[in-house]
């Protein structure tokens, strides 16, 4: 398996992993390749084409924004979300495009930026196209993309922008595709799975970069829970839904007596750390993969309990959080999918709250068979969760969705903690089960806001259908 921690542990901004970073992950390689082609002085005009539901949704999205931003050579990871929409109005006023920063072209949004409503790429549903013409409208380059969730982009071979990683897939010390394979890693070399992982991650980096590569993504979920409890208002895109995670904190530090009396009140806090994360992914604020945008809240909420509510918990601790976790997402995205347009919400939700659960369990003490278990229980009781967001955003149920996968995985580490670890249905069964179960959803469920609650609560616009 050649992806690694900080594939899924992606730096970005809301609100989704497939429709805003994907897409400006696209657009920055196109760009970058114009450049390395030496064709970028030549280049007069940019063409792109949305398809599928990049192009049904894209609008509401964002991603017709962060095409834009990725041509101009803004990463998502290094993006200001505050200065986004200004230098879109700068584009649609001047009608220029500044390549990269490098090099200016004209750009008619009219017949430069077509998002396709009906049109579809066979290969994926969310796919891209871009082509570059010289000043007599000669073809100079055309690429085409696919944003697969997460922030992945392919085309129709390979991971694009990965290829350095791919090389290193078989100089991983332990490679492993399935649970078992890694339970049975852990019990030869008696290691832990962030041991394992942090040992195959040595290939790419030295071990000190990926401790502080880890630091970094854990401050920036930081960051986003600190920032998600402090704004208030109106989340954008039409629904009036309000945002609660700063009356929420507010409330709880006001009447710190009222957890003694309740010893659940730490929950409230878990519910807080979710809630603020998705309320700030809903806005377009900066969030982390985990594993997509939809599913950003339940790792940092697990986290930050982790952190906040666990004596003797460390920065050690955090890495091996995560790296845990990530461990557990890339089992989902080898042998499932992390993608609700493919299998539902149970690939995005159920893939976080295991991911989750099972690191919780390791930094509690949890051996490799309770941290497989812990994992196991996470994603089984999230099986055939749909995707169904109301009005095609991201906010209902999705914010909520978030608190209780936050909710789900720290029982579900406490669970599997106070067994021995052997269980009867394996992480490898579930997460096929999983993929049987999305194979079998109908599309409806899946990507669409066509069916659910999206249709039961009636009189919102449909913007936009998956995270
Ligand atoms: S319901 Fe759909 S859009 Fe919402 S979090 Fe789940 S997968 Fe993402």
């Amino acid at each position: 398996m050649a992806a690694n921690v900080f594939d899924l542990f992606k730096i970005g901004i809301g609100p989704s992993s497939s429709h805003t970073v994907g897409p400006m992950r696209a657009a920055l390689f196109f760009a970058s390749e114009l450049e390395r082609e030496g064709l970028l002085s030549q280049c007069q005009r940019i063409k792109s084409e949305l398809f599928g539901s990049l192009g049904a949704t894209g609008k509401g999205h964002g991603s017709d924004l962060a095409v834009l931003m990725g041509f101009c050579g803004e990463a998502p990871d290094t993006v200001d979300p505050d200065c986004i929409q200004p230098k879109l109005t700068e584009i649609r006023e001047s009608k220029k495009l500044n390549i990269l920063g490098q090099h200016i072209v004209n750009f008619t949004e009219s017949t430069d930026l077509i998002l396709h409503k009906r049109k579809s790429l066979s290969f994926h549903p969310n796919g891209m196209r871009f082509e570059a013409f010289d000043d007599e409208g000669n073809l100079l380059s055309q690429s085409v993309y696919f944003s697969v969730g997460g922030g992945f982009v392919v085309n129709e071979n390979a991971i694009v922008g990965e290829d350095p990683l791919k090389e290193a897939e078989e100089d991983l010390p332990y490679p492993f595709k399935t649970g078992k394979e890694l339970l049975a890693i852990c019990a030869e070399q008696q290691m832990s799975i962030s041991d394992v992982m942090l040992e195959n991650e040595a290939v790419y980096r030295p071990e000190q970069e990926t401790r502080a590569g880890l630091l970094e993504i854990w401050q920036v979920m930081k960051d986003c829970v600190k920032r998600g409890t402090t704004q208030e208002g109106i989340l954008p895109g039409g629904m009036k839904v309000k945002r609660r995670a700063a009356k929420m904190r507010e409330a709880l530090i006001e009447r710190p007596e009222k957890s003694m009396q309740d010893p659940l009140t730490v929950l409230d806090w878990v519910n807080l750390y979710a809630l603020a994360v998705n309320e700030e992914n809903a806005a377009g604020g900066r969030v982390v993969t985990a594993p997509t945008n939809g599913a950003a809240g339940i790792v940092p909420a697990v986290l930050h309990y982790y952190k906040r509510f666990v004596s003797d918990a460390n920065d050690d601790g955090v890495v091996r959080f995560l790296l845990t976790a990530g461990a557990i997402g890339l089992l989902f995205k080898e042998n499932a999918s992390i993608s609700g347009a493919e299998v539902g919400c149970q690939g995005e939700v159920g893939s976080a709250c295991a991911m989750a659960a099972g690191a919780l369990c390791e930094v509690l003490g949890g051996n490799p068979m309770q941290v497989e278990n812990a994992a196991e229980i996470g994603i089984e009781h999230n099986l055939g969760l749909t995707c169904d967001p109301v009005g095609g955003l991201v906010q209902v149920p999705c914010i909520e969705r978030n608190a209780m996968g936050a909710i789900k995985a720290v029982n579900a580490a406490r669970i599997s903690l106070r067994g021995d670890g052997k269980h009867f249905v394996s992480l490898d069964e579930a997460i096929k089960t999983m993929k049987d179960t999305g194979k079998d959803m109908k599309e409806k469920y899946k990507e669409t806001s066509r069916g659910g609650l999206a249709i039961n609560v009636i009189e919102v616009p449909v913007n936009i259908v998956e995270c």
